[in-house]
């Protein structure tokens, strides 16, 4: 008996000590952005079970239809096999892990997307609610899936699960007064549901399971990251005029040549000069000739200089929609064009996709392509940083 009490009092103390700081799901606010007042749900694979208010009152079987509408405050549901009623909740629990469920939206009209795990839909601020709550590894996936596509090598995978897991847990407190953990938005992370096009995406989540890219004390970093960075990539000052030690500027050969290297843009000369003046530039300062306006970014810099005046280069970015703030202004045309060129797409800082996945390409493994983008950083096992 007392070696019994032992052994159920040692089991318990390794319980409470070895049991994981996180828990192995995530709650996910999906169709995020969207005003939803209906929905059509239809399970893929495997059985669901439904509940109104907390009481089981269906089974979903495969490619069974549940119709979810808004009616004032509550959720009314009806299937075949007839109306359960109105509630205030309702949910829709797998049976088992790894089945898949279909959402489609009908007001708005929207595509179906497919899920892993279990949906929560409440009424709030007058549209559908839709947490997903699935297991992170499979969120994970859906991630990497939908921030980087289908065709790249494994090792690239790696490097980019262990990103996404790394901005999975410097984002977990962001909606915690909304009732969820993540958006599916940019916001916290593009997520489109379960990842469908390649199988080594899950696997390269798996192998790096519970890896984070930490710097400075064992801190997480801001793990961002962009499709091309055009040979040179951005410190976080230039980007959001905050200093970063791992996010420096990094020359980068390996995104030369990719998709996401070059491009060009025209514009009459009358029109930039009319915007210049609309940001401030004064037009009889005698910088106003056409020439004036030419200048080269040999590294990435800060500010667009025409004599006294000066724009950053992302406020022009963002104001003409161009796909980085990485370009030369040259004039062309006889001086009645400005022709913009430039290298990379996105905003520049941390690790170049395009650049990565040629690395993985060449055999580089996971830790070398992140300590390539990220300055100073080292590989840590979530459950050991608090
Ligand atoms: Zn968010
Ligand atoms: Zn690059």
């Amino acid at each position: 008996m007392r070696n019994m009490f032992t052994a159920v009092f040692i089991s318990g103390c390794f319980l409470l000590f070895c049991a994981p700081l996180y828990p192995s799901v995530v709650r996910i606010s999906i169709f995020n952005e969207h005003f939803l007042s209906a929905v059509v749900i239809t399970p893929h694979d495997g059985e669901y079970i439904v509940s109104g208010d907390r009481e089981e009152v269906l089974v979903l079987k495969e490619n069974d239809v549940l119709y979810i509408s808004r009616k004032g405050e509550g959720l009314f549901i009806s299937s075949r096999s007839g109306s359960p009623g109105i509630f205030e909740s309702v949910s829709v629990r797998a049976t088992a892990p790894g089945h898949g469920i279909g959402i489609r939206p009908l007001q708005p009209s929207l595509e179906e997307v497919l899920y892993h795990g279990d949906l929560y839909m409440t009424v709030n601020y007058g549209r559908i609610s839709m947490i997903n709550e699935t297991d992170k590894s499979l969120y994970l996936a859906g991630v990497v899936e939908a921030e980087s596509g289908t065709g790249a090598a494994a090792m690239y995978y790696k490097a980019q699960a262990v990103i996404c897991r790394t901005y999975l847990y410097n984002s977990l407190h962001r909606h915690a007064d909304e009732g969820f953990d993540l958006c599916d938005e940019v916001h916290c992370q593009a997520y489109k549901g379960r990842m469908t096009g390649n199988k080594v995406i899950l696997e390269a989540v798996k192998a790096t399971s519970g890896k984070v890219i930490t710097c400075e004390e064992g801190k997480l970093i801001p793990a961002v990251f962009h499709a091309n960075c055009g040979g040179q990539t951005a410190s976080s000052d230039n980007v959001w005029l905050q200093s970063k030690s791992c996010l420096q500027p990094v020359t980068d050969p390996w995104c030369r040549g990719r998709p996401g290297s070059l491009w060009q843009k025209t514009i009459d000369a009358s029109e930039w000069k009319s915007y210049l003046v609309s940001m401030g530039f004064n037009e009889n300062s005698g910088q106003n000739s056409s020439a004036g306006f030419d200048m080269r970014q040999q590294n990435r810099s800060f500010f667009y200089r025409v004599g006294d005046f000066a724009i950053p280069y992302r406020k022009i970015r963002a104001d003409w929609n161009l796909r980085s703030a990485y370009f030369d202004i040259e004039t062309a045309g006889q001086g009645s064009k400005i022709l913009i060129r430039g290298r990379g797409y996105g905003h520049g800082a941390g690790l170049c996709q395009e650049g990565a996945m040629v690395m993985a390409v060449k055999g580089y493994n996971f830790i070398d392509i992140l300590q390539f983008y990220y300055t100073g950083i080292s590989i840590a096992d979530i459950e050991q940083l608090f």
